[in-house]
């Protein structure tokens, strides 16, 4: 019989958002745990309004509540002031479906989503009372499981996680289950360990436990060496080959708060190959693979139908780049008119193309338009590979402003490899240059430009991974610096905390040792480091003084093209010998084409995973495969 958590609800009412505690949203599964064979705990590191939004958690779960062999749950990080209750009373974490404490599941699995929510990893453990080190959990604990984004740089968890899932999971996640069930059905041969070695063995997954990690004199990283059989030397994500055909959930959870992004949301396609060198999804994720636009439109019936939603997100990295996009959205719109269901694009390309999109959609022109030049000249976006020139974005600004459109929001990166400081003047002309279009097409003076500018963090598997984080000092002079260019009242200014950049880059390109610095910040009180208010840089600090490890290590240095890297062993098909070429071809400034529209340009995804760029549009050739919609 399985134990349940029993909250007093008067407790609970002195709590912010109490229904984040409490389970029950259309669409949750519960199950008995008597009744299955295998239980497992899905953990969002961050507050119920950011996991619930999550569309990779989302599918997990619904993808293990298909089988009646398993239970799954969810369970997210609660608030500090829920923590507080739940620590003074005793209650350990639970799920929100049945109040299982976390401990008794089988399976535990974290979403690695970004660096910033790593001590709360530790704190829901805590809170679960399960040991944090993966070497003092017992038999009697749950597998800590691990994947999402930051997996492809495990290092710094790998004192704390069993195994980590590298890539798109949706066939291994059965695989795994298939392997747990046999594994408990079978008596546990070998115990724990026994069921790693067999997970080891399974594409796309990583046994930090079974490598040794070697330094030299100097503490310079040398290398992974597996210690045990099953340990492999290289290991590749999983991929789905077929996205047509993968699974995707049409009974989306409908939580009972708002929430970030509280719509219907449709999965376009996977992956990008706009070859941007700073972006890390852009490399993790690819190749391109299309769903039809006949399946979106069935899949958006069933979600509206099981769901209620009134709204439908068009979603993938770059949805403006659906082949099929324009015959979608005619599509949608047709088939939802009488139910009025809207039709929305979270991201845009800086190109008149897509503001035409965004005129048939119109629900964008309420919130304003969204563009991402990325840098201010045309020199930074060569170097970057951005691949859109200052025409396009006055182009699309013009288009905008003709059909209506009085705002504009603007995203660059700052510290970027070889910025100077004519580049941060560039953003604060692009603002200017934007604003006096609006002012001359409309001959208003109402119009509003929004520059918001986040620092540059070198991420593993790009091209700029063995880029130097700038010092803080320099990010914070920089910010200044065009703070001071920017004066008109008609353009907002704003950019993140150059500190929590740092702190990001320590850990994307951190190796185990990064593992005993976030111990010594959570003991230290580190929590939601994500979240401004909560985050504590001097905190930090003190913890990278108490391991004894300098945060510049990790983050400023400059590294050398040929020295090992911490995530040398995780792959996503792409080799580092691609890498190397755009990293150079940046410096020179040399731009990378789009391998989805021409040749291919050699990063290696598809021939070392057996994949192809699924195109739902374009003609046939260069061994991808390509439909006519
Ligand atoms: S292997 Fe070639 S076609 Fe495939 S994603 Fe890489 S560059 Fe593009």
């Amino acid at each position: 019989m399985s134990r349940t958590v029993s909250i007093d609800p008067i407790l609970l009412s002195k709590v912010s958002k109490p229904a984040r505690y409490v389970g029950g949203e259309w669409n949750s599964v519960v199950k008995s745990h008597d009744d299955v064979k295998l239980t497992v705990a899905y953990c969002f590191p961050d507050v119920y309004e950011v996991a619930m939004s999550h569309l990779g958690l989302r599918i997990l779960y619904a993808l293990l509540n298909e089988r009646d062999d398993v239970a799954a749950e969810r369970v997210y990080a609660p608030w500090p002031d829920m923590e507080e209750v739940m620590r003074q009373k005793g209650y350990p974490l639970f799920s929100l479906e049945t109040k299982t404490p976390v401990a008794d599941f089988d399976m535990v699995g974290f979403t690695l989503q970004y660096e910033m929510s790593f001590t709360n990893i530790l704190n829901m453990l805590d809170l679960a009372g399960i040991p944090l080190f993966s070497k003092d959990r017992g038999e009697d604990m749950p597998l800590v499981a691990a994947g999402g984004p930051c997996a492809y740089n495990a290092e710094p968890l790998a004192d704390y996680v069993d195994v980590f899932f590298l890539g798109e999971s949706e066939e291994s996640t059965q695989l795994t289950a298939d392997t747990i069930i046999a594994w408990k059905e079978q008596g546990k041969p070998g115990g724990k360990k026994g069921l790693l070695k067999q997970l080891a063995q399974q594409q796309g997954n990583y046994v930090p436990a079974f490598y040794d990690a070697q330094y030299d004199e100097q503490g310079n990283f040398l290398g992974l060496v597996p210690t045990e059989a099953e340990a492999k030397e290289h290991i590749e994500k999983c991929v789905v080959a077929d996205m047509e055909h993968a699974f995707f959930p049409t009974k989306p959870l409908v939580p009972n708060i708002d929430i970030v992004h509280n719509r219907a949301v449709l999965e376009l396609f996977r992956g990008c190959s706009r070859g941007c060198r700073f972006c890390q999804a852009g490399m993790l994720y690819r190749p391109v693979r299309e769903k039809s636009p006949q399946r979106l439109v069935q899949l958006a019936k069933e979600i509206v139908a099981n769901s209620g939603y009134d709204e439908i997100s068009l979603m993938s990295l770059s949805s403006a780049d659906y082949s099929c996009l324009p015959e979608l959205v005619d599509m949608l719109l047709d088939e939802f008119k009488d139910q009025k269901v809207s039709v929305s694009l979270p991201s845009l390309r800086v190109d008149s193309f897509s503001v035409d999109i965004a005129k048939k959609v119109q629900q964008v022109r309420k919130s304003g338009l969204t563009f991402a030049p990325e840098a201010g000249t045309q020199r930074l976006r060569d170097v970057i590979n951005k691949g859109v020139t200052e025409e396009n974005l006055l182009k699309a600004c013009e288009n905008a402003f003709q059909n209506g459109w009085s705002t504009v929001k603007l995203y660059f990166m700052m510290g970027l490899p070889t910025e100077t400081d004519e580049d941060l003047a560039g953003i604060a002309d692009l603002a200017y240059k934007v604003l006096n279009l609006y002012r001359t097409v409309t001959k208003k003076n109402n119009g509003r430009v929004t520059v918001s500018v986040s620092s540059f963090v070198p991420k593993s598997h790009t091209a700029f991974q063995w880029f130097g984080q700038l010092p803080v000092e320099e990010i914070q002079r920089k910010q200044a610096y065009l703070k001071s260019l920017i004066r008109d009242k008609h353009i907002s200014y704003h950019y993140h905390d150059a500190k929590t950049g740092y702190l990001e880059a320590t850990f994307a390109r951190g190796d185990r040792r990064m593992g005993q610095v976030l111990y010594e910040a959570w003991k230290l009180g580190c929590k939601f480091d994500g979240w401004t208010e909560l985050f504590d840089y001097d905190k930090w600090m003190e913890a990278f003084a108490k391991a004894g490890v300098d945060p510049d290590y990790f983050a400023a240095r400059q590294r050398d093209v040929n020295e090992p890297l911490p995530w040398d062993h995780l792959s996503n098909g792409a080799s580092k010998a691609f890498l190397q070429r755009e990293w150079q071809k940046a410096v020179g400034g040399e731009l990378t084409h789009d391998c989805r529209h021409l040749s291919c340009t050699g990063c290696g995804v598809c021939p070392n995973l057996g994949v192809e760029i699924i195109d739902r549009k374009e003609g046939a050739g260069r061994g991808k495969t390509a439909f006519s919609c």
